[in-house]
């Protein structure tokens, strides 16, 4: 058996480990085809039954209607930072958006080049420590959208509520948190999500889209960048990322097998709460860095007393099996990723292993 490590990685980050050896199993003899997955046509029937699946789970996970598409593009996150102002947003209309740290200032950035843009909420006067009260979001009734980001995976911030946008579509990227607790998904219009933080590998992007957006598309935008490509062919207009389907197709599957995102939820609270009751212990040593309120439960960052001893943690921790710990190198510090496959006993190790490091130093 393979030594696995407590991965606390941002991304790509840890799976459950019956999904890799479920991979690891069929890998070489897909399903008695004595072919690898990876080595078949993306027209095949094996195939099209996993790209039918994987949607199938997502979509009763979620509990979408079944008003929702269901795409799997390539091109990361980031390139929805591009295509949603493409397809949604054109000359004399704007978008809203709200840029609370680093992925949302970039999805802001880019829809510039495609018409005008209202900034409808920002933390950045406060560094990115607290994300805007919903309330407090504001934007044109005409906008062409309202662009959100649910969790801010650099800067350890999370939203806990969504505002009412009554007839103006909500767009989020939900890229570090999708699917790690319940949540009415039928109130966006788009999300968007790369799979590397809590769904499987890199290299592939979910995106779902309300079929209301998608007569609104834009016409005259290059083929693979129109979500109408996409949806009408069940994302196999061109040779989509087979391999990264797959695996999400068996984090849900795995995820279904937990009890859904109701006992999902349960895990991922009891696991943040370790983590911040360690840090509101001891708030000489361990110092959080962002808003109570706005305290992320998958991206949990914090300071120690100096950035020396930030150094000696994150190497100590690297040798007794804790990797992935770093901050992020715009903002250092200490960042613990725990997405759903971080398991508890990973992370009352982790805490365990803070408790002794305050004590030795
Ligand atoms: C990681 C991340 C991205 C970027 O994803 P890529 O797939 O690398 O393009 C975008 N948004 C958020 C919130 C992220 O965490």
């Amino acid at each position: 058996m393979a030594k696995r490590i407590f991965n606390f990685s941002a991304g790509p980050s840890t799976l459950p480990l019956d999904v890799l050896k479920k991979v690891q199993a069929e890998f070489l003899d897909y399903h008695g085809t004595g072919m690898s997955l990876i080595e078949m046509s993306h027209r095949s029937k094996e195939f099209d039954e996993v790209n039918n699946n994987t949607m199938n789970s997502l979509r009763e996970l979620m509990g979408l209607s079944d008003k929702y598409k269901i795409l799997f593009v390539g091109g990361g996150a980031s390139s929805q930072f591009a295509m949603i102002p493409m397809n949604f947003l054109s000359k004399g209309k704007t978008a809203a958006y709200v840029d609370t740290g680093a992925w949302a200032g970039k999805a802001y950035k880019e829809a510039k080049a495609f018409g005008s843009v209202h900034l409808a909420g920002s933390s950045k006067d406060g560094g990115h420590t607290f994300v805007p009260k919903t309330a407090d979001i504001d934007f044109p009734s005409d906008a062409a959208y309202l662009h959100m980001t649910s969790n801010n995976t650099i800067f350890g911030t999370q939203f806990q509520e969504y505002p009412d946008t009554g007839s103006v579509p909500l767009i989020c990227d939900m890229s570090s948190d999708i699917l790690s607790r319940q949540l009415d998904f039928n109130k966006f219009s788009v999300i968007y999500a790369g799979a590397q933080k809590n769904l499987g590998p890199a290299g592939v992007t979910i995106v779902i889209v309300h079929e209301d957006m998608l007569v609104k598309c834009n016409d005259g935008i290059p083929t693979m960048f129109d979500y109408r490509t996409h949806a009408n062919k069940d994302s196999l207009y061109n040779t989509p990322p087979v391999f990264a389907i797959y695996i999400v197709g068996l984090v849900a599957e795995w995820i279904k097998e937990q009890g859904g995102l109701a006992a999902i939820e349960k895990m991922n609270v009891a696991k943040k709460e370790r983590i911040y009751q360690m840090i509101d212990l001891n708030p000489d040593y361990y110092k959080g860095t962002v808003q109570d309120e706005s305290r992320s439960w998958m991206n949990l960052t914090f300071r120690l007393p100096s950035e020396d001893l930030e150094k000696k943690f994150i190497a100590e921790a690297s040798a007794a099996g804790f990797s992935g710990l770093k901050g992020h190198r715009s903002v250092g510090g200490v960042r613990a990723s725990i997405y759903n496959a971080m398991t508890l006993e990973g992370v009352e190790k982790l805490v365990e292993f803070m408790e002794s490091f305050k004590k030795a130093n």
